[in-house]
């Protein structure tokens, strides 16, 4: 087999598919988000980023670049181990602790990432628990998939966010089979959210375990940026929290919070755990200090919110088709691969507004759209500019407009 001339070709169906991924090559600026200068055929140019899940700016905060500097100054770079070989730093300890507090839980476990997380914690349990079948919501993410696939247990997809088609799968299973509810809470492409307490309720009377993604809501949702299960009073009703430090948080890995018998148990028998490892400290306690932050702030979340609110305004009294939603996910609707990709271009090269095209398979066909994040590091005038370019473009593309 010619291996080479295999993989070229499988690219180029990508390519003329439109779905070939091109990455920006950004340097971000410490103290300048959401701006950064971009690479691109050995020229630079200055770009306000428009789609990071660096949601609050959180990256760039001084006490968690301190908090990471000194960290480094203290312990070094790498961790050095695996958490069983000598890589449990005093940093993971207290980051941990800090999490269970964060979500109202015995335990928490801490993951390189947030897919790791999901991947092992689901995968561990699934396949550990006796006949148990997951029940996993349609629009989950990739990593919980992943995790459900490779524990072999028996799948049921219900209907996204309904809990009615739950509550009918969940009748049809045998009684005594273990089973688990997997799903999120802030979905990341439409910006809905799910219906957590009806989804609990109806967990319970079925004796289902629950196993809630919060990882593009904590931080930004909940008086002490616990998600929203933490601002609708519902924490306690969660088997497992799963969440990242890597959007809201500003850093990197993934913890889930649960009982202390639950964590202890995916500790001991989750592959992806064990033999990896484990984070560097100063990356535990960079996340540590931006939790901490936000534990006790709420000047981000109320920013964010209000930066949200003032892009939905403008791109509606411009006409500028957008998903209505209640979370802080701006997701402007082009429904065309190409026009999508091309308007992302010209944002980019004529306006300098980094925002990237999301297409299938990422989203259904003929939803294709634009992602926007606004951060409370946005200013008027950057909305303001985005607005007026995607005014232009839209006249420009002849691309139709929303109804007032
Ligand atoms: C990004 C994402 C993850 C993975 O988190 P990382 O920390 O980026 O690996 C998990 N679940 C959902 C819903 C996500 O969007």
């Amino acid at each position: 087999m010619d291996y080479e001339a295999f993989f070229q070709s499988e690219l180029d169906s990508l390519r003329r598919e439109g779905n070939y991924r091109i990455f920006a090559n950004l340097e971000r600026e410490a103290g300048a988000f959401p701006r950064a200068r971009r690479r691109a055929d050995g020229r630079e140019q200055e770009v306000v980023v428009w789609c990071s899940n660096d949601y609050l700016g959180m990256g760039q905060h001084p006490k968690v670049r301190q908090a990471m500097k000194d960290a480094i100054d203290r312990c070094g770079a790498g961790a050095g181990g695996t958490r069983n070989i000598s890589g449990t730093n005093v940093h993971h300890v207290e980051l941990e602790r800090e999490l269970a507090d964060l979500h109202g839980k015995e335990a928490a476990l801490l993951f390189t990432s947030g897919y790791v997380s999901n991947w092992a914690a689901l995968g561990t349990l699934a396949a550990r628990l006796p006949g148990c079948v997951v029940l996993s919501d349609a629009l989950n993410h990739a990593s919980m998939i992943e995790g459900i696939r490779h524990s072999r247990a028996q799948k049921r997809i219900w209907k996204h966010n309904d809990v009615e088609d739950l509550e009918r799968k969940l009748a049809d299973l045998d009684p005594d089979a273990p089973k688990i509810v997997a799903f999120e809470s802030v979905y990341s492409m439409d910006g809905d959210i799910a219906p957590i307490k009806e989804i609990c309720d109806v967990a319970e009377r079925y004796g289902a375990m629950t196993y809630l993604d919060e990882v593009h809501a904590v931080g930004l949702y909940g008086p002490r940026g616990g998600g929203v299960a933490e601002r609708e009073g519902l924490m306690h009703r969660l088997t497992v929290i799963e969440g990242t430090l890597g959007k809201a948080f500003g850093v990197m890995g993934g913890y889930i919070a649960a009982s202390a018998a639950l964590c202890d148990f995916v500790r001991s028998f989750a592959s992806g755990f064990i033999f990896t490892t484990s984070l560097p400290p100063a990356v535990a306690a960079g996340a540590c200090a931006s939790i901490r932050h936000l534990k006790t702030s709420d000047v981000e979340r109320k920013a964010h919110q209000e930066a949200v609110r003032k892009l939905r305004r403008r791109l509606d009294q411009l006409g500028i088709p957008h998903m209505d939603n209640p979370s802080h996910i701006v997701p402007v609707m082009v429904g065309d691969p190409v026009k999508c990709k091309m308007i992302s271009d010209i944002l980019l090269e004529d306006y300098g507004i980094y925002v990237q095209p999301i297409n299938y398979p990422t989203v259904p066909k003929g939803t294709e759209r634009l992602r926007f994040t606004p951060s409370p590091y946005h200013t008027d005038a950057d909305i303001e500019h985005l607005a007026q370019a995607l005014h232009a473009l839209w006249s420009q593309c002849a691309l139709s407009r929303a109804v007032a």
